[in-house]
């Protein structure tokens, strides 16, 4: 059984955003609370976190996250990789090392930045991250399901989504290329990011992220790394029809 658990959804400053009286951010809907953006996908019973947003641990205290049996990085923005160090957590809890699965940009801007988790291993685990770090340049098998990486452009940058069989995630894209739309052809469930209605130089706007989604016609789409411009109640009334803001917490299921 495949599924996906949004563990966060806001966009890079989280919302709310600190000293910010908007709509969104003074909103008593728990659903406009959105931390960084981060998932969990379920293979089965094996957990894979994508990404380790600066919230891991707060976001796995309220998913009840109790073990992550690999890392997938969809690229090394501080949103994306803040909550690096708390990894060690799922370490102890394993009593395991922890393969993680980067590109080669990605796996070079970890180890110069979390440099001492490479370094010597401790004689313990509880003390810094032990991760056998992967660098992938094309598909690739985890626990007996293949992981597709999606090349997207983050403005100039290119990072990945990821696919399993029906089901992808794509997260801080602007531009999808044409070779990656192939990529996504026959997905079942897309989990988007759309920032907001303004267009934005490195995210996808809503009516960006709409018109992928009428090139790929999933049966649903969850749209995820949300600014605080966007209030849910509000959004959620004018989404298409099998399209749907996420939220943290979220679960859904292939
Ligand atoms: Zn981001
Ligand atoms: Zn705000
Ligand atoms: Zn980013």
């Amino acid at each position: 059984m495949l599924g996906l658990t949004f563990l966060g959804t806001g966009t890079s400053n989280g919302i709310p955003v600190i000293g910010c009286h908007c709509h969104a951010c003074t909103s008593v809907d728990p659903r406009d609370r959105r931390t960084r953006c981060s998932a969990v996908l379920h293979l089965g019973e094996r957990n894979i976190l994508i990404d380790t947003a600066p919230e891991l641990r707060l976001q796995a205290l309220a998913c009840g996250l109790t073990r992550v049996d690999a890392v997938l990085f969809t690229h090394a923005h501080a949103d994306h990789v803040g909550g690096f160090d708390d990894l060690r957590q799922f370490n102890y809890l394993a009593q395991a090392p922890l393969p993680v699965y980067a590109d080669p940009k990605t796996a070079r801007e970890l180890r110069t930045r979390f440099g001492y988790a490479f370094s010597d291993p401790l004689p313990f685990y509880g003390g810094k991250p032990d991760l056998r770090l992967h660098e992938f340049d094309g598909p690739f098998e985890l626990f007996g399901y293949p992981i597709i990486p999606v090349p997207v452009l983050h403005g100039g940058w290119t990072v990945y989504g990821f696919r399993c069989g029906p089901l992808a995630y794509v997260t801080d894209a602007k531009t999808i290329p044409p070779a990656s739309l192939a990529l996504l052809r026959g997905v079942e469930v897309l989990v988007l990011n759309a920032l907001r209605d303004r267009p934005h130089p490195t995210h996808l706007s809503l009516a960006e992220a709409l018109a992928i989604v009428e090139e790929l016609r999933p049966r649903q789409t969850y749209l995820t790394h949300v600014s605080h411009e966007v209030v849910h109640a509000q959004w959620s009334e004018r989404l298409p029809d099998g399209v749907f803001l996420a939220y943290d917490g979220l679960r859904v299921w292939v």
